[in-house]
């Protein structure tokens, strides 16, 4: 039986060190990496002296749990928020002048932020996000550099682009360090009703949908782009007045408890 063990243990010692060269043999070819990834949604990844660049794909498909013919699944961008540092959650700053511009009262541009990031803070036993913004008209998301500070905000962007999501990591523990998400002030911004099936408005998007999009990036998630996730919070498209992506379906639920447990 001993001999057993020792023998498996030899196999496997044998295994993971080819599996070892195969890895630093791929990381070796660092030229062929396609054009088009850079742009894209990057990681950067220090294996060693050596950094890569590269997309990290996770889709795990769980079928149909709730029945609603749209089927459920999930995308890892492959980095997390270490939450034992932060344990009132991960603290953020709202400037809600985008909003305020457009006509809406503070208390609820900040209100409609608030529940969007608090729909993945009720899925995970952990607490994400910290329940008290701060509120301040000058924060700004860093672009260029990591301020260690969380912004969600409005700023100009192309047309096009609805908001985005800037998540600066530590390369060798691939923790998040910095997040931030921007919505983009060409556009008009409203606040729904909360009913899907009714239209609120044609001409501006809900800002408690798209935030509730975008805090999924910022807690670790991708977007899904196959049309049979139509129905999900992570589905990479949104339009005017959408209000499903206001609530998680058991794709995204299962995507925040791959990384933050149940
Ligand atoms: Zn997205």
């Amino acid at each position: 039986m001993r001999k057993l063990v020792l023998t498996l243990l030899i196999a496997l010692l044998i295994l993971s060190s080819t599996l070892h060269i195969a890895s630093a043999m791929a990381m070796s070819n660092e030229d062929d990496m396609p054009k088009e990834w850079l742009g894209r949604r990057k990681v950067v990844d220090r294996l060693g002296r050596y950094t890569r660049i590269a997309i990290i794909h996770y889709v795990v498909d769980i079928g149909d749990p709730d029945r609603d013919g749209a089927a459920d699944g999930y995308e890892l961008i492959g980095v997390r928020w270490n939450l034992s540092k932060y344990l009132n959650g991960v603290p953020y700053t709202i400037n809600p002048s985008g909003g305020v511009k457009l006509g809406l009262k503070e208390t609820l541009v900040v209100n409609e932020i608030r529940q969007a990031v608090e729909a993945w803070d009720q899925v995970v036993s952990a607490e994400l996000f910290n329940d008290n913004p701060r509120i301040d008209y000058k924060a700004k998301a860093s672009i260029g550099a990591p301020d260690f500070k969380n912004v969600i905000t409005w700023g100009r962007s192309q047309p096009g682009i609805v908001a985005y999501t800037v998540i600066w990591y530590d390369s060798s523990t691939r923790e998040i360090v910095d997040a931030d998400i921007v919505l983009n002030s060409y556009y008009k911004w409203g606040i729904a009703d909360g009913n899907e099936t009714t239209i609120d408005f044609t001409n501006k998007f809900d800002i408690r949908n798209v935030m509730t999009h975008e805090a999924g990036h910022f807690i670790g998630l991708d977007d899904l782009y196959d049309p049979e996730y139509w129905a999900m919070t992570m589905y990479g498209y949104t339009s005017y007045g959408e209000e499903i992506k206001r609530s998680l379906e058991p794709g995204d639920i299962a995507g925040a408890r791959a990384i933050y447990g149940e």
